[in-house]
């Protein structure tokens, strides 16, 4: 099974010092800073999933590019504006429409032939067809003698659209003579509809098929799908799941044919989550906060109103990084450094404890497992206590790396991945040695 992450221009700056929270002066994004695949020597990932959508940017959402980013992926190809060559294991690129980004509009705003253009001129691996998200699920329209106005005909043609756009990007996939593989997107409202989608496309030829629509699917919804597939799916057609990581049923999903999928999960929920933010050894760790005074608005209007002491507030934050900071080198313990961030988390959340949205057992079980002093990866090796501080979007990012990292070792851990990247990473690493010391 093969893990692609989404890619939205997350990078991290590798001149940030922690201690001080300032960045160099001569630091260049664009140039400095850092892909997750090149902050790893070992692998993190299979291969990046870059959405038409993202880089284009689609309505309110805007683009994470900017223009000339836009023309420089275009015009050196996506191996080369990722640095792929700087990855310590090949990495594969699949380009997607990010149905996501106009599922409102009536029909997608690009044409097949403005997608396959984008693909080859990306110089991607894999392609997926152009399709049109459906967001409605509804398994009674299954049932036998289902009436046909269950799904609404609206849904139904997003269906027949994403089939015959699915159709004309094969056809002329082959016209065009293009190297990257081609894969076909299924679409549908119940687990009998993707079932029908599915064998539609591999009588068209396709043997690698994507499944779209399925994020806000709960797993039972997921795997009910799957299995109806299953009854279809030719032996040599590989699923892959866009968008969806579910890493309790990996093992499942892999029986069921899925070969790949695409999740930016352990990726946004490192920051995005209100408890999840720290993968280690199948747990998930509370990230512990100390918002910067500045990042925080809430407590801004406090201090600006008189209602908070802007001298208290620094003063806290202050001692809770120090709090920390002592207690990894063992001269703080659990309870002591609990207490400091629990008076800093009273001053600029005040209602947390009424709202039983304090942090009090979330933080003590993350204290006491300390988990980044297990961790193997480099993130954890390097920052140390502050990999878990939801602190800035320097050590948010970095945890987010380290889950992808870590959701990947264990994915190889149970036999789930691809290759045997973790026997080679000793050759990889002699080799990028070698090739550093050639200048
Ligand atoms: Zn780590």
């Amino acid at each position: 099974m093969k893990f692609f992450l989404p890619d939205s221009q997350d990078l991290v700056d590798p001149s940030f010092d922690f201690e001080l929270e300032r960045r160099s002066m001569t630091r260049q994004r664009q140039r400095d800073d850092l892909y997750a695949h090149e902050v790893f020597s070992t692998p993190a990932f299979d291969g990046l999933l870059v959405s038409k959508g993202i880089v284009d940017g689609f309505g309110v959402l805007g683009s994470r590019y900017t223009l000339s980013q836009r023309r420089r992926l275009q015009r050196d190809g996506a191996p080369r504006f990722f640095r792929l060559d700087n990855a310590s294991y090949p990495l594969e690129i699949m380009g997607d429409c990010g149905a996501f980004t106009y599922v409102d509009e009536e029909e997608p705003p690009y044409s097949v032939d403005e997608v396959l253009a984008f693909y080859e001129s990306c110089r991607f691996h894999y392609g997926v067809s152009l399709d049109h998200v459906i967001l409605e699920f509804d398994p009674a329209a299954d049932a036998p003698g289902a009436e046909e106005d269950v799904i609404p005909p609206a849904i139904r043609a997003r269906q027949q659209l994403t089939l015959e756009r699915a159709r004309e990007f094969l056809r002329k996939h082959k016209a065009g003579g293009h190297c990257f593989k081609p894969l076909g997107v299924a679409q549908g409202w119940s687990p009998k509809s993707y079932a029908a989608a599915v064998k539609a496309l591999q009588k068209m030829g396709y043997d690698y098929i994507a499944l779209g629509g399925m994020v806000p699917l709960k797993t039972q919804e997921i795997r009910l799908c799957l299995e109806e597939i299953q009854a279809v799916r030719k032996p040599g057609t590989r699923l892959h799941l866009l968008g969806v990581t579910r890493p309790e049923h990996l093992q499942e999903f892999s029986r069921l044919g899925i070969a790949s999928f695409d999740s930016t999960s352990p990726l946004r929920q490192a920051f995005k989550d209100a408890r999840d933010n720290y993968y280690l050894d199948g747990h998930k760790y509370t990230a512990i906060r100390i918002p910067q005074i500045e990042g925080n608005p809430d407590l801004q209007k406090k201090i600006f109103a008189g209602q908070v002491s802007q001298e208290r507030a620094r003063q806290l934050e202050r001692e809770c990084l120090e709090s920390m900071r002592l207690f990894d080198q063992g001269r703080r313990t659990v309870r002591q450094t609990l207490e400091v961030l629990l008076e800093y988390e009273r001053l600029y959340d005040p209602d947390a404890k009424q709202k039983r949205n304090d942090h009090a057992a979330a933080y003590e079980q993350t204290l006491e497992n300390a988990p980044w002093r297990r961790c193997a990866c480099e993130v954890c090796g390097k920052l140390k206590h502050h990999v878990i501080l939801f602190r800035g979007a320097e050590r948010n990012r970095r945890r987010g790396f380290h889950n992808i990292w870590t959701l990947y070792r264990q994915m190889h851990e149970r036999g789930l991945g691809e290759g045997s990247p973790f026997q080679e990473e000793t050759g990889a690493r002699a080799r990028r040695a070698k090739a550093r010391a050639h200048g």
